[in-house]
């Protein structure tokens, strides 16, 4: 289907952007483009300008500090990251962006993106909930910053508010991570996916199982105390074509055991 007709705005600042989105209610930024041209061709969106951010190098970047922390400008694609040494830091963000769909996708799409479009099926909203990521977000007011399990609100919703950018991802130093999926055929959607972080206390997130990653603190990464934790947090999960609300709960606890045992392995390593 072909778009309905759109202004475009190519802003040179974050400034001006910020002043484009606050004058226009329907306003939306332009990232990849992966997720959002696809749903304005579907006509499940319809914004009246859209502002494009690929111009903007304030939103692009890696730096390693020297404690390790990573600065992550939002319009980082998979595949800079995948490739970037400083990104190695925190070896999963590459390993998880190298799975997210196909080539052209992975050119394209952003770390950004794909945690402002929050789609619950989506990789990166569990694996910065696990890793313990910070999101600055920026208004014409100024800025703040948000832990991940903040920022993820709702379906397709998030602490961005309207007029607002997500402008950094931060992200501390950490080996021991992992990462397990149930996806559609090799690189599809996931049906199931956990994320989990031990460095220090044992963090998991579930995604596609409720509209926002599920956070569970297993007290040790041992199987029995995995499996309990997530039976513990209650959830509900949604069926379609794809799983049953019972299949989804059952591959959580697969899942979660699974990026558990990787997280205890690598940080052991
Ligand atoms: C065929 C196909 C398969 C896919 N499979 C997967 C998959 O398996 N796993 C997965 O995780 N993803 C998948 N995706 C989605 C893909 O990862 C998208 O790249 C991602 O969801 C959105 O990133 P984007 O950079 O393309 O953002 P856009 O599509 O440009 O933007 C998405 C939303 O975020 C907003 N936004 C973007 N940047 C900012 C910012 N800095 N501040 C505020 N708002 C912002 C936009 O306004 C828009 O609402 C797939 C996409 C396609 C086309």
């Amino acid at each position: 289907m072909l778009l309905r007709e759109v202004e475009y705005a190519k802003p040179s600042s974050v400034a001006d952007a910020l002043a484009i989105l606050a004058e226009h209610d329907g306003a939306r930024a332009l990232a990849g483009g992966q997720t959002l041209i696809n749903v304005m061709k579907a006509r499940a969106a319809s914004p009246d300008v859209l502002v494009d951010l690929n111009g903007l190098d304030e939103l692009k970047g890696i730096d390693l500090a020297p404690d390790g922390t990573l600065s992550i400008g939002p319009m980082t694609t998979y595949t800079e990251l995948v490739g970037s040494a400083e990104a190695k830091a925190r070896p999963i963000l590459g390993e998880v962006c190298n799975q997210i769909a196909d080539v052209q996708v992975r050119n394209r799409g952003t770390i950004g993106g794909n945690a402002c479009a929050n789609d619950p099926t989506n990789h990166l909203p569990p694996l910065l909930v696990a890793i313990g990521a910070r999101m600055t977000i920026a208004g014409q007011g100024g800025e703040r910053e948000v832990p991940a399990e903040e920022f993820f609100l709702g379906v397709y919703l998030t602490a961005v508010g309207p007029g607002e950018l997500l402008t950094r991802v931060r992200i501390p130093a950490g080996k021991g991570d992992g990462f397990a999926a149930v996806t559609l055929g090799a690189d599809g959607t996931c049906i199931v996916n956990a994320a989990a972080s031990l460095n220090g206390s044992l963090r998991i997130a579930l995604g596609c199982v409720d509209a926002t990653p599920v956070l569970v603190q297993p007290e040790s990464p041992d199987d029995e105390a995995v499996r309990a934790a997530v039976q513990g947090a209650g959830i509900q999960p949604p069926a379609d074509v794809h799983a049953s609300s019972e299949y989804r709960s059952h591959l959580a606890e697969v899942l979660a055991v699974r990026a558990a045992r990787a997280a205890a392995e690598k940080a052991g390593g």
